[in-house]
């Protein structure tokens, strides 16, 4: 099946060509003569990912599917969320990304360790985190939403060069290293995309 993945991240479409496997023809927008960059407006996740469906979806008219992914730290109350991407500007950086991330969780758990030398810490000053996935599939024109989660805390420092965006800092839920040092299976197997994905998947195969 032909389907376009509106993302323009070699990572992304590297992640989901091996999560979906044979039977899918994954194809880029720019493949479908879109170049320019498609707009992310929304408030939530998965109104991003609606509108990058939506946009692939009225130019073309074919299958189309976007995710997009919010990082979520508890220390930050949720952020930076549906800032992820442009977290420390709109160049989309991903080491600045990961410096500010730093910063802000050490800024932060300052502020939480005075707060409790006076007694007055309310804030839990732990490290804990989750990617969440929103992705919306386009099939014959109808909406359908497919959600992932992986569960996991922020490193001290970047380690790894496998994967892309946060992973170097991102530890996952039972592992003692970060999502950049696990192998693309391993980490497709746990991801917040992988999960989204193969319900996709397994949604497109009861079509047939
Ligand atoms: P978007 O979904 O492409 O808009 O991504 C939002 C932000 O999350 C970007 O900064 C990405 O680099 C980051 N991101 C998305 N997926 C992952 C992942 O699997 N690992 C690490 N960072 C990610």
């Amino acid at each position: 099946m032909k389907i376009v993945f509106a993302t323009g991240n070699p990572g992304k479409l590297r992640e989901a060509a091996e999560i979906l496997g044979k039977g899918f023809e994954l194809v880029t927008p720019a493949q479908v003569g879109i170049t320019e960059e498609i707009p992310e407006t929304g408030n939530t996740i998965r109104a991003n990912s609606q509108q990058k469906a939506d946009y692939i979806y009225k130019k073309t008219g074919l299958n189309c599917f976007a995710d997009d992914t919010g990082l979520e730290l508890d220390i930050l109350g949720g952020a930076p969320g549906v800032e992820t991407a442009r977290y420390a500007g709109p160049q989309k950086n991903p080491a600045d990304n990961i410096r500010k991330l730093l910063r802000e969780i050490t800024r932060r758990m300052q502020e939480a360790s005075s707060a409790r030398a006076l007694g007055l810490s309310m804030v839990h000053a732990n490290r804990k985190a989750r990617f969440r996935t929103s992705v919306t599939l386009i099939l014959n024109g109808e909406h359908h939403y497919f959600d992932g989660v992986m569960e996991g805390r922020i490193g001290l420092s970047p380690y790894g060069d496998g994967g892309f965006g946060y992973d170097p800092v991102f530890m996952p839920e039972g592992y003692d290293v970060t999502a950049a040092q696990l192998s693309e299976e391993e980490k497709n197997a746990i991801s917040h995309r992988g999960k989204a994905l193969r319900a996709m998947a397994e949604f497109l195969h009861e079509q047939h």
